[in-house]
């Protein structure tokens, strides 16, 4: 491989963006696992993609978040649903990382750096934090047909559990995407479809992802980041 000075400074800001979140590069790379190719979720799901890479790009940061694989009915699938189905029931009340539990190597084969798992299961959403590839397993619930408005509070739910796979935490008070708890009365009726980001939250983007300054201050602490 041809190195070209390009090449290496951007290697040079990878490293430095990476002290937040072991393995975090520019390019954030989602696998997207659906019990059926055609569920609706899917187009939920690339909406908040879409919304977060609007989002970091007018923020002026580099960081990108790219589906790389879109997975039906991986035959994995029951173990990373009954895995989704313990960190959903019990998140709050066991340790993360290697103290935790331990994902199945039916979800660590998939690799990237997030998986996004559309469950078969009305689970409470989250995103949990891993050791390696993937670093986040990011699990959604099923669609509430019944319900008003519901794709637009389940598109705002995939994109409050991808802001937790940048390092954001929660807001406590307000409707905001980040709000925890949050009342999904309040995306229903957010303008333009999206709950807003908060001042805080977006200084925290650019602590975690913002580029090197010319006098050589990397990114800033690591912020570890919270399941829902
Ligand atoms: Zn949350």
């Amino acid at each position: 491989m041809r190195i070209t000075r390009g090449a290496v400074v951007l290697l040079l800001v990878t490293l430095s963006t990476a002290v937040p979140a072991a393995g975090q590069g520019l390019e954030r790379r989602l696998v997207v696992v659906v019990p059926e190719a055609d569920d609706p979720r899917v187009e939920h799901a690339r909406a908040a993609i879409a919304f977060w890479n609007r989002t970091l790009a007018d923020l002026d940061l580099d960081v990108r978040m790219r589906e790389v694989a879109l997975i039906a009915g991986p035959p994995g699938m029951r173990a990373i649903e009954t895995f989704a189905r313990f960190v959903s029931q019990r998140g709050g009340r066991i340790p993360k990382g290697r103290d935790g539990p331990q994902p199945p190597p039916e979800l660590t084969a998939l690799g990237g750096d997030v998986v996004v798992l559309l469950s078969r299961q009305p689970l409470l959403p989250f995103a949990w934090p891993l050791i390696g590839s993937p670093d986040h397993l990011v699990a959604i619930r099923t669609a509430r047909p019944g319900r008003p408005r519901d794709d637009t509070v389940l598109r705002n739910v995939i994109a409050h559990e991808l802001g937790h796979t940048l390092g954001l935490r929660h807001n406590r008070g307000g409707a905001s995407l980040m709000c925890g708890p949050c009342s999904s009365l309040a995306a229903r009726e957010s303008p333009g479809g999206w709950l807003p980001l908060t001042e805080r939250d977006r200084v925290l983007l650019r602590t975690l992802h913002g580029k090197v300054e010319t006098h050589g201050q990397p990114g800033g602490a690591g912020v570890e980041a919270v399941p829902d």
